[in-house]
């Protein structure tokens, strides 16, 4: 692929020097598409995300981009070429790509005009401190990429103020994980954590540990959320939480059921719990 002179063209000559791709064998496009795989991800520490509102949101939160692609037809857009600029600027590079390649990369019929590739953010677990009002959620061995997806959205939605993974959970920054968190993924910090970890921390972090259990005996409406800021726990969508972190819990609570069903889909006991532990700080007046 060689660099086209496009000076004469105002937005490129604006944005700097934009690599025009149309082949799916170039090697860029090669190293990107490689990303849907867990491995690649995790040894280049980037990760890929699509669309042009979200990707100017997570430039604007501090995110880096390694590499913006946008659609042809997508050129000249005032928005484009002011987050084209700012990659480049930034020491990132642009890819201006065909239909085809966009697809290939995003593995979608109709792909979004703009994807982009970031590097990852992961807080390290000794640097989380809760404040007062605030409210985590830790996700044990959570499987399943949609789940976690909707978790992160519906944490954020809810103003809670990070999520941790304990143990072998699937990768928040998976494609479809990404996908579903519909940008909260770049608006709240992440955490990996050991079981180990997680429970020796639990211990000196002053906080509220409520376990949600099948087997708890309290109804999760009647638990204090408000006087120390509160970590909500979550169990693996097959197994539930192991008795270790059930028992390190300070509260056991339970959503109430009727019907036949024998427990709630885990993004959806996740999403009652915090709207619950925070209900007294979200209200209509308070929203933007
Ligand atoms: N068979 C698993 C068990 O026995 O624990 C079911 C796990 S459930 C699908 C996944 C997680 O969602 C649970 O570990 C818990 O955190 C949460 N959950 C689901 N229904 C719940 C309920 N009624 N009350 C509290 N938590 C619930």
């Amino acid at each position: 692929e060689s660099f086209k002179d496009q000076s004469r063209d105002p937005a490129h000559r604006r944005v700097g020097q934009v690599k025009e791709v149309t082949s799916l064998t170039n090697p860029i496009v090669k190293d990107i598409k490689a990303l849907s795989q867990k491995k690649t991800r995790e040894e280049t520490g980037t990760f890929l995300a699509e669309g042009l509102k979200l990707i100017i949101d997570a430039a604007e939160l501090g995110w880096s981009i390694r590499y913006l692609l946008y659609a042809k037809a997508a050129r000249g857009k005032p928005l484009v070429e002011k987050v084209a600029a700012r990659t480049v600027a930034r020491g990132g590079m642009v890819l201006e790509v065909s239909e085809k390649v966009m697809s290939s990369i995003t593995r979608k019929d109709n792909p979004q005009m703009v994807a982009a590739v970031f590097d990852q953010q992961w807080m390290p677990l000794s640097k989380v401190r809760l404040e007062k009002d605030q409210t985590w959620v830790a996700l044990d061995r959570v499987r399943d990429p949609g789940n976690l997806g909707t978790i992160i959205r519906t944490a954020d939605a809810a103003g809670a103020s990070g999520v941790m993974l304990v143990g072998d959970c699937t990768d928040p920054f998976s494609m479809e994980t990404v996908r579903a968190t519909m940008g909260s993924v770049f608006a709240l910090p992440l955490v990996k954590t050991g079981l180990q970890e997680f429970l020796a921390w639990k211990k000196t972090a002053g906080i509220s540990l409520v376990a949600t259990h099948l087997a708890g005996a309290v109804d999760y409406r009647r638990i204090d959320y408000k006087s120390r800021p509160t970590v909500l726990l979550m169990g693996n969508e097959q197994s539930g939480l192991p008795e270790e972190l059930a028992a390190a819990a300070d509260r056991l609570a339970r959503i109430p059921q009727a019907g036949l069903a024998d427990s709630l889909n885990l993004a959806i006991a996740t999403g009652i719990m915090l709207f619950e532990a925070r209900r007294h700080l979200l209200t209509l007046e308070g929203a933007e």
